[in-house]
């Protein structure tokens, strides 16, 4: 088997940080994890009130003047695949079997949306070398400064979620990634996706009131009738539901750290895309490890040392026609 050129770099990063972590004493954190700000805003997602309208995409592309983003060549329709400098805001379908029962893993099908996480200690943030992305120390928006960004597009690579997009197709890129509909809230209005969903889906307000919110819906009883928040949660407006069968958390509560984005479904998460993190802040973690690696600069040379092992190992003579 060749040894592409992919492969090769995994390999070498994967081999040299186990070298480093192995030779080197490291300090469990660099810096402390950062906390969940106490007026952070997020949103609620509810993927069981969901029911896949996409008026929260078309609602996000328009108040953010976004073009369409066709999926086909021909061009008929604004349908992305996924998220793009042209999509912020994505409803994605999972289906299993049939398909035929909602909000089931087995033989039923769920919506999940998808969108920056607005994560409590950002990995984008941590990893941008020029502060370009940053988050806001009172509402603990990420938001994205054009002037200030080089185009390195580490950010990409950091974020857990998959989410900042790169502009390939302009003479002057710009990442682009939502960023709360900050420009509505600076005029007292609130994200166009909550506005706009029809449902109750997608609910704003500030992360303490939707945890406390969440919480209350994992405590009904699956298949009574209760009452639901529509668009935000401090206007006292509400609607009738029929309580789903969620699935026993809510993500974003502890996932890599925490997320202003909570989101809350029937089916594991794990099964609508989201990925398995663990507790603690990715931000955090690759500082420490970057920290260490660089320490009295013997981090590069175990680094080296862990390209030669892998290269040794993966053109040993086994590989070799
Ligand atoms: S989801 Fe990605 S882009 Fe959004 S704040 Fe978290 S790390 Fe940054
Ligand atoms: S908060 Fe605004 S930018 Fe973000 S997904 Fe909703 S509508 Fe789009
Ligand atoms: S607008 Fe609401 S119900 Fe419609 S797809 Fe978006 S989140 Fe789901």
């Amino acid at each position: 088997m060749g040894l592409s050129r992919r492969n090769f770099l995994k390999a070498a990063a994967g081999g040299g940080l186990l070298a480093a972590s192995q030779l080197s004493p490291v300090p469990v954190w660099a810096r402390e994890p950062k906390t969940r700000l106490p007026e952070a805003l997020g949103i609620l997602y509810d993927a069981t009130l969901c029911i896949g309208c996409k008026a929260c995409m078309t609602a996000c592309k328009e108040f953010n003047s976004l073009p369409p983003d066709p999926s086909s060549p021909e061009g008929l329709w604004d349908d992305p695949l996924d998220l793009s400098a042209k999509t912020y805001n994505i409803v994605k379908l999972y289906r299993s079997g049939t398909g035929q029962t909602k909000d089931r893993e087995e033989d039923g099908y769920s919506f999940i949306r998808r969108f920056c996480m607005h994560c409590v200690d950002p990995a984008c943030t941590s990893a941008c070398p020029v502060n370009a992305l940053s988050k806001d120390p009172v509402t603990g928006i990420v938001r994205y400064n054009k002037d200030l960004c080089i185009g390195c597009r580490y950010c990409q690579i950091a974020c857990p979620f998959n989410v900042p997009k790169f502009e390939w197709d302009t003479p002057f890129p710009q990442i682009k990634k939502c960023q709360l509909c900050d420009h509505r809230l600076v005029r007292g209005s609130y994200p166009a996706c909550c506005e706009f969903c029809p449902n109750g889906a997608s609910v704003f307000g500030d992360v303490q009131s939707l945890r406390k919110e969440a919480k209350r819906r994992l405590g009904l009883p699956a298949g009574s009738q209760a009452t639901f928040p529509v668009h935000r949660i401090d206007t006292g407006e509400y609607r009738y539901a029929t309580v789903g069968h969620y699935f026993p958390r809510v993500y974003g509560e502890v996932d890599g750290g925490g997320t202003q984005v909570l989101i809350m479904a029937g089916v594991p998460f794990n099964r609508l895309g989201l990925p398995d993190l663990p507790p603690e802040s990715t931000a955090s973690h690759s500082e420490t490890l970057m920290h260490t690696l660089y320490k009295g600069m013997i981090g590069p040379y175990v680094l080296l040392a862990g390209l030669f092992y892998l290269v040794y190992k993966n053109t040993s003579k086994k590989d070799l026609p």
